[in-house]
């Protein structure tokens, strides 16, 4: 699959729910209005979308949400993709989780073939952890990563950069992940989906951390890449590895190979535009596959060449009025 600006679409992500068992500050509202269970794709349908778009190239398949493994039944959607990996048509199945469930659940990932996955985590403090999450618990995150650790799985830690919550805390974040040996990646905050805050007052450039870092670790440019949206820097002192998502302040849209899939069967080909397809009806409609690859090719067709996010009024409303839980992190 290959877009209009030749970039080659090798990577899916897809949102399998839009619940969560958290309701981080920005990325939702504390009353969220989920989607009616009805509307959601069942597992095997998700099966037959997923396997379209591995045999259309996809080698890469990250399971998002909302939190993925809220949804029910969950593993036996991960069992069912681990076939792609065992015919070798995919090279990664992978996970972006909060890591509530992840105890309960990292030996079966692990048993399924997957091998690396990325937790979110924003702040080691448990009373902070609990007032950017609002229901969430450190310590039970930090037993879901041990065991995810010890059922053999790379842990990458992922944390958005809040100003005046978390900016003071990037150091000891990083020297502990990498202490344990993880990655850990920064994200700026995008402006998606309504929430209750302004997102003037939490967005923090990681051009700003990265100077504040640079003062007290070295870092040097990696050429190490992950197939995502991530610039790495090595650090000399911790001897691990930064990753830097930067969305707003430079452009990574260039080399873009990611389309997005809600749980209801609606293809984003941009995180930040509202351009969507509908993949569900041509699903429904026949059982063979024809629709759907047309669908697909269709939509790929049409993958704008970047996004426009910008956040410096403040008050301005957000740049795409979806969540990130609906189209997945
Ligand atoms: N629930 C899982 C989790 O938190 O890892 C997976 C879905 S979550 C939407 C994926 C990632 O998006 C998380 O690392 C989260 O911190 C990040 N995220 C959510 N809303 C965001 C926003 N408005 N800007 C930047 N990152 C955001
Ligand atoms: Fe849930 Fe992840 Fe959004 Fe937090 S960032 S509310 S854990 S979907």
């Amino acid at each position: 699959m290959i877009d209009p600006f030749g970039r080659s679409i090798s990577y899916l992500r897809v949102s399998v729910t839009d619940r969560c068992d958290f309701r981080c500050t920005y990325c939702m509202a504390e009353d969220m209005t989920f989607l009616p269970k009805k509307d959601l794709l069942t597992l095997e349908e998700l099966d037959r979308l997923c396997s379209a778009f591995i045999a259309k190239g996809v080698r890469k398949l990250r399971i998002t949400g909302g939190e993925p493994l809220v949804r029910r039944n969950v593993m036996q959607f991960f069992r069912a993709m681990s076939r792609h990996l065992a015919s070798g048509a995919l090279e990664e199945l992978t996970l972006t989780t909060n890591g509530s469930q992840l105890e309960k659940h990292a030996a079966e990932l692990a048993e399924c073939g997957v091998k690396r996955i990325n937790v979110s985590v924003d702040t080691l403090d448990p009373a902070k952890f609990k007032e950017i999450t609002r229901w969430g618990d450190l310590a039970t995150v930090l037993k879901g990563i041990k065991a995810a650790q010890a059922a053999g799985l790379k842990i990458k830690i992922n944390a958005v950069a809040l100003k005046d919550f978390n900016e003071h805390e990037i150091p000891d974040l990083m020297r502990w992940a990498h202490g344990e040996g993880m990655d850990l990646t920064l994200i700026e905050t995008m402006p998606l989906g309504e929430i209750d805050i302004d997102r003037t007052d939490q967005y923090l450039p990681l051009s700003k951390v990265r100077a504040d870092l640079a003062r007290q670790f070295t870092l040097t440019e990696s050429s190490h890449r992950t197939g995502g949206p991530a610039r790495y820097l090595s650090v000399a002192e911790t001897g691990g590895r930064l990753g830097l998502i930067t969305p707003l302040t430079h452009n990574f849209c260039e080399s873009c190979n990611r389309v997005r899939l809600t749980c209801t069967g609606t293809l984003y080909m941009c995180l930040g535009q509202d351009d969507a397809a509908d993949l569900r009806a041509p699903l429904r409609s026949s059982e063979s596959d024809d629709l759907l690859h047309a669908a697909i090719d269709e939509a790929v067709g049409r993958k704008p060449k970047g996004h426009d996010f910008v956040i410096e009024r403040r008050g301005e409303t957000a740049a795409v009025p979806r969540h990130m839980s609906m189209t997945g992190g």
